[in-house]
């Protein structure tokens, strides 16, 4: 049988690899290129725009191929990456002129979305998470790290919902789960567009024994194991830069899910997707990467500890009170590098000179930091450098052993500094000496020949030669000088001597630089033994960064220290939307109080479209986000309980998740948050019901209301266009009605801002009308019908809101306790027409 292209020694080769990676793109190293074949290669060529060609074009059985040059591989890899497929890169494990048969070769690295470490520069402050998933017994069990920095946390959750919450919130690119995992949740994280891993539980690997030995919980270690399994199985190098697994629980920090994250334009703007007009945007004064991070992370997750959190504020209030010392420090902080990722690259090798240097100049900076810290005289800043590691032998081997302007490769030399190593010096100097006496024998030759203009010169062909131009090439001293290349207009020669000198130099030179490269190696190692030091300085860099953040954003925009109370009320004097007033400006804002008694539960808000009911929610929100992250808040004065959790139902979110309607989600919205809030919690309902018909949905507010009231009492703040609910306020003590109003300046329709106890007046639709300046015959029929209607509805209120809304046992609806004399009159006022009634007969009848 003759042989086919599918046999060849290197198609089988490649096929054996390929087996273990069926879901993975197999880059296999041939020469300079890495080749894709078969479907690999179909898909490969599609997706990176490459020429689809063939093996063995011409044989029965062409096999699809196409590759991209090795030195231009990472770029492809990334575009792959981002669009969620995984890369498995098969290098030549042995040099080619070495093989005897088939060049050796085998998978280095898997890239995956979750363990891409090629982060582009605009990525520097996000985080890229892993995470892996692990059910038993009910619970779920959820582990993620960030593979190029090396945290690893745990958690425990209750149901699937809210490790899809998780998920989404760490924005996780990647989770691994056991592989016998059932379709049912795997489909259900699918859905969340995130990859799916599975992974064995296979043989004990050092690092997980290590990551996992301060968790206490089984399950919890276990899911962990899964994680770090799969990270060392497939990435394949060292991973010293693992850090201890943390376990976190959910319900120890302040809880948002996924949708009020997004509804409350944390990270992204709802409109565009991006950074700008976010609280990030605004509250992101930080200089290291390392802090923009952890801000994200703290804004993940604020605090519900009041002890941190006066910590924070006391460093706030320090760097605020200590403006050049605040100056200083920024500008050191300008010259720390991400410190935690470099401390991931050096752990897995791949770390060259200039990211040495990147250190070194990092590390240079501290004893700076640590002297303006002390500066200030506070014991909370004395502890802070207390526990800064010393990190200075590590600044001083770089200083001695790495050249201040390294080359990127660290195998081609030029990396490590003159009198770090005899040996390396004394290669140097032989190298030295012998360009020194080429140097020399140019002269000696010029003068020799009598040719002026001859020249040695090098090139890695030929080594070392002599040049002379073609007009003199009939001085030369042929008995000497052998003819090895011939140029348009010169000719090249050697000397038995010069050849004897190169090879010295030569030789020297390739000594060096293999030297210089095992000196690097051993100089990575030695920082190797610190990274666990390198970690501890970045966390504490990265918070002081972020706090001195907080303090730049506190000053430029004139916010106070929230007070915190456990008297369950809210004050908040002159309040502002932080981000609404960052665009306006201050002067075009309009301060609003908030305020809400230990008794109020539920700020009723009524008023026009535009007039900013909407905003001044989100402002509570994030004032108590700021506030519970450390921040000082935009307002002249703050007193806040400590909340437990944000429940958000804002705007028409779509749900990308099952593509429930609008009112759909809505519900489902509002349903969570009734059932979940506890009375620490802060719930922002943005004109609820308004996704169905109008009774219906007033109907559903109403009783929604009603049962936040008897059975929550969290910290609500409910817009309506339905006025009737304002009557509310009349039947529930818990209940205040707040609006805002509009009014007309020379003709024009103007938004105040300005929020004003009580309910909007009953007529500010046909107000509005008024301003905007439609026909005043309109305006008098539209006048007419509203009052018809009420006149109709007064029937309808006494039905929805009064008899059917409550069960008998509610003690705190006024209208159940209604005496028969009040039932009589009532009855009776019902009766009059107030339509054919003068004013004063009105008056008179009451
Ligand atoms: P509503 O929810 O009542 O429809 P919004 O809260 O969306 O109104 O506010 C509409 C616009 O009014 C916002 O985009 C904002 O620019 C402006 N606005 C709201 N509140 C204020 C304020 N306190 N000061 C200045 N401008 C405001």
């Amino acid at each position: 049988m003759p042989q086919t292209t599918k046999d060849t020694p290197m198609m089988q080769q490649y096929l054996s690899i390929k087996k273990d990676y069926p879901d993975a793109f197999l880059f296999y190293r041939i020469g300079d290129f890495y080749e894709m074949f078969y479907d690999d290669a179909v898909k490969g060529a599609q997706i990176l725009e490459l020429t689809l060609t063939a093996r063995n074009k011409n044989a029965s059985d062409p096999i699809p191929m196409c590759g991209v040059p090795h030195h231009a591989a990472d770029s492809y890899i990334e575009i792959l990456v981002e669009k969620g497929y995984k890369v498995a890169i098969c290098e030549q494990l042995e040099d080619p002129k070495d093989a005897k048969g088939m060049v050796k070769r085998g998978i280095i690295k898997l890239v995956t979305p979750g363990t891409n470490l090629d982060a582009k520069p605009d990525q520097s402050k996000e985080n890229n998470y892993l995470a892996a998933v692990y059910l038993k017994q009910e619970q779920y069990y959820l582990a993620y790290t960030d593979f190029s920095t090396g945290e690893v946390k745990v958690t425990t959750l209750a149901n699937l919902a809210q490790v899809q919450d998780e998920l989404l919130n760490l924005r996780a690119k990647e989770v691994v789960v056991p592989a016998d995992t059932s379709e049912q949740i795997i489909t259900k994280l699918q859905q969340l567009g995130i990859m799916i891993s599975k992974q064995e539980l296979t043989q004990d690997h050092a690092e997980v024994a290590f990551v996992n030995q301060n968790l206490a919980d089984t399950q919890q270690k276990k899911v962990v194991t899964y994680l770090i399994s799969y990270l060392v199985e497939t990435q394949k190098r060292s991973l010293t830069h693992l850090q201890l697994a943390q376990s976190y629980e959910l319900n120890k920090y302040l809880q948002m899910d996924h949708n009020a994250q997004s509804n409350l334009e944390l990270f992204r703007s709802l409109r565009t997707g991006d950074k700008s007009g976010t609280l990030t945007w605004l509250l992101d004064e930080t200089k290291t990467a390392m802090g923009g991070r952890l801000l994200k992370q703290w804004l993940q997750r604020p605090l519900m500890d009041a002890t941190e959190l006066k910590a924070r504020q006391a460093t706030v209030q320090l760097l605020l009170d200590n403006f050049f010392q605040r100056g200083s420090l920024q500008d050191y902080l300008t010259k720390v590098y991400d410190l935690e990722r470099l401390a991931g690259r050096i752990a897995f090798g791949s770390v060259n000179g200039r990211d040495l240097i990147q250190l070194m100049t990092s590390l240079q900076q501290v004893p700076n930091i640590k002297a303006i810290l002390r500066d200030i005289q506070a014991p909370i800043l004395d502890n802070l450098v207390a526990t800064m590691p010393d990190c200075s032998t590590l600044e001083s081997l770089i200083g001695k052993a790495i050249v201040t302007d390294p080359p990127i490769s660290v195998t081609e030399g030029n990396i490590i500094c003159d009198g770090y190593n005899e040996l390396l010096d004394k290669y140097r100097s032989a190298m030295q000496n012998g360009k020194a006496w080429i140097a020399q024998l140019q002269a000696k030759e010029q003068e020799v020949t009598g040719i002026k203009n001859l020249k040695i010169g090098f090139n890695r062909v030929f080594g070392y030669y002599i040049e002379v131009t073609n007009a003199n090439k009939s001085q030369v001293p042929t008995d000497r000088y052998e003819r090895k290349q011939t140029l348009t207009n010169a000719e090249r020669y050697i000397t038995p001597e010069l050849k004897e000198k190169e090879q010295l130099i030569l030789e020297a030179e390739e000594k060096s630089v293999t030297l210089e490269y095992e000196l690097f190696k051993e100089v990575r190692d030695k920082i190797k033994q610190h990274l666990a030091d390198l970690q501890v300085l970045a966390q504490i860099l990265a918070r002081l960064d972020v706090l001195q953040g907080f303090a730049v954003v506190s000053e430029t925009y004139h916010y106070v220290c929230p007070e915190f109370t456990k008297q369950n009320n809210i004050q908040i004097d002159a309040g502002r939307h932080p981000v609404v007033e960052k665009v306006l400006g201050k002067q075009d804002y309009i301060a609003n109080d908030i305020k809400m008694d230990p008794k109020t539960a539920v700020l009723l808000i009524t008023g026009p479209n535009m007039s900013g009911k909407s905003t001044y929610m989100r402002q509570m929100a994030l004032t108590v986000i700021m506030a519970q992250v450390g921040c000082f808040v935009p307002a002249q004065k703050a007193v806040l309980p400590i909340f437990d959790h944000i429940f958000t139902r804002i705007g028409a979110a779509d749900d990308l998740i099952a593509g429930n309607s609008t009112f759909m989600v809505e519900m489902m919205e509002a349903n969570d948050a009734l059932q979940h809030a506890t009375n620490k919690s802060l719930i922002i309902f943005d004109e609820i019901g308004r996704g169905t018909a109008t009774y219906d949905g007033m109907a559903l507010a109403q009783a929604i209301i009603e049962y936040l009231n008897k059975h929550i009492q969290a910290k609500t703040m409910f817009s309506t266009h339905y006025h009737e609910l304002t009557q509310l306020a009349d039947e529930l003590t818990t209940v205040k009605n707040v609006h805002v109003d509009a009014t007309q300046e020379n003709g024009q329709l103007v938004f105040l801002h300005k929020v004003l106890p009580g309910p909007a007046d009953k007529s500010y639709g046909i107000h509005v009308a008024k301003l905007a300046g439609l026909p005043d015959t309109l305006l008098q029929r539209a006048q007419a019908i509203l009052t018809d209607l009420e006149a109709k509805d007064t029937n309808l209120q006494s039905k929805t809101a009064v008899t059917i809304s409550e069960p008998v046992d509610d003690q705190l609806s006024l209208f159940n306790t209604v005496s028969d004399m009040q039932q009589q009159l009532l009855d009776d006022l019902k009766t009059v027409n107030l339509m054919k009634m003068t004013p004063l007969a009105a008056l008179n009848y009451l």
